[in-house]
């Protein structure tokens, strides 16, 4: 049964195998898997296991990619010496692991959204108490409405307030006026 190469084989053929030439003191007559000879122009040219305790085994590159799909319960050891080659479950670890970093990024997006809505809330509300003072003063009397009014207009020219800012001011001093 051919099943897809996992992700582990896949970075063990990337990592731990060397392509090595017709001259390597310790390449075998034929592919170890295939007992054809090596085909050093073609898919099938002899890779060496590197970097693993105890196998330095050379197979063609596409019947080692081969064996490493084959669904074989031994798939992940070396097909001559059966040393244990890369690990079975790290494939799974790492989907898992993949997937709580997803979940985190999810929460961390979803707390920024309520980071953010808090902040629109805290303005709403701001911006109601602020109406709310000048509705206020507004009934305080004439003197209060001249002096808020005068408020306004100094905030409304002044260049550090933001432009959104004052152009909020000039739509409250026009409503104050509109309210006569
Ligand atoms: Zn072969
Ligand atoms: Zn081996």
């Amino acid at each position: 049964m051919s099943t897809a190469l996992s992700g582990n084989a896949l970075q063990f053929l990337q990592i731990n195998t060397v392509q090595v030439n017709a001259n390597h003191p310790d390449l075998p007559e034929q592919c170890p898997i295939c007992h054809e000879e090596f085909d050093f122009g073609a898919d099938d040219l002899p890779v060496q296991v590197i970097g693993v305790p105890n196998c330095s085994h050379i197979f063609g590159r596409s019947c080692l990619t081969e064996w490493f799909s084959s669904g074989n319960p031994n798939v992940s050891t070396c097909p001559m010496c059966r040393t244990q080659l890369y690990g079975e479950d790290e494939g799974e670890v790492d989907r898992q692991a993949m997937l709580r970093r997803v979940h985190e990024a999810q929460q961390a997006l979803e707390a920024a959204r309520q980071r953010w809505e808090a902040v629109v809330q805290a303005q709403q509300e701001c911006d109601q108490l602020f109406q709310e003072d000048i509705q206020r003063t507004l009934e305080a009397g004439p003197e209060a409405r001249r002096l808020l009014l005068r408020a306004l207009e100094e905030i409304k020219n002044d260049g550090s307030v933001s432009e959104a800012g004052r152009e909020e001011v000039g739509r409250i001093i026009a409503q104050i006026n509109e309210a006569d």
